[in-house]
């Protein structure tokens, strides 16, 4: 069957039960239900045992999934009205965000799947969009969803990244549409300015979908404690920390980029680096430092990446993360704050809370989970997929007597 642009739409038969799954909102498209690779871009309908259309997506491979669900009404075809659409509606849900740039410029404006298009995401940094490509199949539809972008008010600038790899010939990462930035460039965020490029590797310079954390940060788990930020990048939790009345901070990163890029942040904000730490080491070896030494923090933040090496070791949240905040547990001051936080989808927020619990068991330390955060509301989500609701950050007080 050939639709809408000469994109084929393939026919892939299921079983009742995954029609139901799929009937009831679920998005991605399982690898298992393709019998073989097809072309990337291409549509898909999946029909039920009936032979009753069921609903109606794209191929791309993503490291999750070979596509995503776009509609399940069977009149309605990908085109580029319905991207227009979609992108306009959810720019209409960040209304409050665009109207409030003085205080914050960069937010989520589209969200994947829980903005109805997986695979797709759009950053907006004061009048700079960022678009993140999931895969080859959804950057086919790249000319409807800069055509979208055009009708946005505001945008100075367009730039993209590719998250799949390999990159497909003759596209290449940054500006697509727009004028260039001159990056890096400070972003308020809250009131606080944080440098950010989006044009120099995958990442931008700071995450976002911190936002409240950071906040809470500054507002409530700084005033009067010494303050540890591991796995720190480029300090942005420090320097909330920094504002919020921490005695001090210690920054610490593998990475030698941290270390300009730290000292930057502090003086976007008129705070002297001089008088805060930042070490360039891996994570594992600061803290065996600081426990000889005898350091002790008020508040640690532990925020690492999901899986990561450091020369011949490796770190995954999945084996070392409870070991990480045991070693933080034993450097936390009597009521003192350990906050642990996880982008990964594979690991569960309960899973990530009995972590925390074994590791306060294992040292000793007597103490409680204070608060929870989850993406904030522009990072909007797809209650049928919580899969993409991947961010857990735990908050635990050591209480006053706590052990060792
Ligand atoms: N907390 C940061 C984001 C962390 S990104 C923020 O809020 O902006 C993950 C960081 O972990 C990267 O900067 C990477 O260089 C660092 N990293 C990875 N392995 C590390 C290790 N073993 N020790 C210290 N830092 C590490």
């Amino acid at each position: 069957v050939m639709a809408d642009k000469n994109r084929t739409v393939h026919r892939i038969p299921v079983s009742a039960s995954m029609a139901g799954r799929y009937r009831k909102g679920y998005p991605l498209l399982e690898r298992e239900l393709l019998g073989r690779e097809l072309p990337q871009g291409d549509l898909f309908d999946l029909v039920d045992p009936q032979g009753h259309f069921v609903a109606r997506g794209y191929l791309g491979n993503q490291n999750r999934g070979a596509g995503w669900v776009l509609t399940r009404d069977a009149g309605t075809f990908p085109d580029r009205d319905m991207f227009r659409q979609r992108i306009l509606a959810a720019a209409e849900a960040r209304k409050r965000f665009f109207e409030s740039q003085d205080l914050t410029g960069c937010f989520r404006l589209f969200n994947g799947e829980g903005d109805g298009i997986g695979g797709l995401t759009l950053d907006w940094y004061g009048g700079f969009l960022l678009i993140s490509w999931y895969s080859e199949g959804i950057l086919s539809f790249q000319s409807a969803v800069l055509e979208a972008l055009k009708e946005l008010p505001g945008v100075r600038g367009v730039y993209q990244k590719f998250r799949f790899e390999p990159v497909p010939e003759g596209f290449r990462e940054g500006l697509v549409l727009g004028e260039p930035g001159g990056f890096p460039i400070l972003m308020k965020e809250n009131g606080v300015n944080l440098s950010v490029h989006l044009d120099d590797g995958p990442m931008t310079g700071f995450f976002p979908d911190q936002r409240d954390v950071r906040q809470a940060v500054r507002e409530r788990f700084s005033q009067g404690r010494r303050v540890l930020n591991a796995f720190s990048y480029t300090g942005a939790f420090s320097v909330f920390a920094a504002l919020g009345g921490a005695t001090g901070t210690v920054s610490v990163d593998l990475a030698r980029r941290s270390l300009e890029m730290t000292r930057t942040n502090f003086l976007a904000n008129g705070i002297d680096p001089q008088g805060q730490e930042i070490v360039v080491e891996d994570i594992f070896r600061y803290l065996r430092y600081a426990g000889k030494k005898g350091l002790r923090f008020g508040l640690i933040i532990l925020d690492p990446p999901s899986f990561a090496r450091s020369g011949k070791k490796t770190f995954s949240v999945q084996k070392d993360f409870s070991g990480l905040m045991g070693q933080a547990f034993k450097l936390l001051e009597p009521e003192g704050i350990l906050i642990v936080s996880s982008n990964s989808a594979r690991l569960s927020r309960s899973r990530m809370e009995s972590m925390l619990r074994q590791a306060a068991d294992d040292t000793g330390t007597s103490g409680s989970l204070l608060e929870v955060f989850r993406l904030p509301e522009d990072y909007r989500t797809d209650p049928a997929y919580p899969e993409g609701n991947y961010l857990k950050v735990l908050v635990w007080e050591k209480s006053r007597e706590a052990g060792k």
